[in-house]
């Protein structure tokens, strides 16, 4: 059975996208850390980093960097966390690997990971329109 996130590159179920590639594809988290919460993930349904395919694992950093580069400039965040939870043991509860990237600021615990809401549709349109304009100029 083709995973969740398969699922919404598919178009099978909504995902608010910030980036779609020939490999790549990234949505806002639907439960977020903090507003921002992005995760990149390959259309390449594997569940572990070793099972990528090479050119896609090749462009993986440069996709992890522009996003990240484009939350910061978007919510003017003090730092990013970068996650991967490569395999169960690790929490990974969507079995199709993914990054989160987390927006930070000054004051957060740097461990609290803990998902919350968007106050409302039209503030998560607003942050992905953003995210996804950002990318664009990149
Ligand atoms: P994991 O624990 O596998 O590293 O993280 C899975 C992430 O996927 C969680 O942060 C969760 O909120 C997110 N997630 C689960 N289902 C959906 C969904 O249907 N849409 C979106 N956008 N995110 C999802």
């Amino acid at each position: 059975m083709a995973s969740i996130f398969t699922r919404i590159i598919a178009g099978e179920i909504p995902g608010a996208c910030v980036l779609q590639t020939e490999r790549w594809v990234a949505i806002l988290d639907i439960n977020p850390v903090a507003p921002g919460h992005t995760l990149l993930i390959p259309r390449q349904e594997v569940a572990l980093l070793p099972d990528l395919e090479g050119a896609t694992l090749a462009e993986s950093g440069a996709w992890l960097a522009r996003i990240d580069r484009a939350l910061r400039s978007i919510t003017d965040c003090d730092a990013v966390s970068i996650l991967l939870r490569d395999g169960p043991a690790a929490g990974q509860e969507v079995p199709h690997l993914h990054w989160h990237l987390v927006p930070r600021f000054n004051g957060d615990h740097p461990h609290h990971f803990v998902g919350g809401s968007y106050a409302s549709d039209d503030q998560q349109e607003q942050m992905r329109s953003a995210i996804a304009a950002a990318l664009d100029q990149q």
